[in-house]
């Protein structure tokens, strides 16, 4: 009788830059955090979110609308890279990607570890019904999360 070994998760075996960019999309848990504005405090450096979304973010599914053309309507969306991920000092604890980088394990709630997209949504992990579209926004000052909500 021979043993079989479990074979490790491409993400535990594959560096992020030599990921295909199939295994590297598939990493994007779809919490919709980095689809919010946010806002620098000039003094100190220090980044708020706010509630308030993307114009091309779908606030039922926290999908991108547009998200292969999404440049084209929205010039300064960032695509994330390995290299950018050293750089950007916004993207909330939880993201993947960073958690990766750092050499952590993905959360329970990570479609990969649970076999469902809806499990981040359902245990409150993404943006899902916490947000507004900047349409109907205002001022943004007016919409400044509260520590911890995002
Ligand atoms: S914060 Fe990270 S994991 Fe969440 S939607 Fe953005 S890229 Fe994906």
């Amino acid at each position: 009788m021979t043993k079989k070994t479990k074979e490790k998760p491409f993400w535990l075996t594959i560096a992020l830059d030599k990921m295909s960019s199939e295994q590297w999309e598939s990493l994007c848990d779809g919490c919709g955090k980095c689809c919010l504005h946010k806002l620098e405090d000039d003094d100190t450096g220090e980044v708020h979110y706010t509630n308030v979304s993307c114009r091309l973010l779908d606030t039922e599914t926290v999908l991108c609308k547009n998200y292969g053309e999404r440049k084209r309507f929205v010039p300064d969306c960032i695509t994330l890279t390995p290299e950018k991920l050293k750089t950007i000092n916004w993207l909330p604890a939880t993201c993947a990607y960073l958690l990766i980088a750092q050499g952590q394990p993905l959360p329970r709630w990570h479609h990969l570890i649970s076999g469902s997209k809806n499990t981040i949504h359902d245990q409150g992990f993404s943006v899902k019904g916490k947000i507004i579209c900047e349409k109907e926004a205002g001022d943004l000052q007016d919409h400044i999360a509260d520590d911890g909500e995002f």
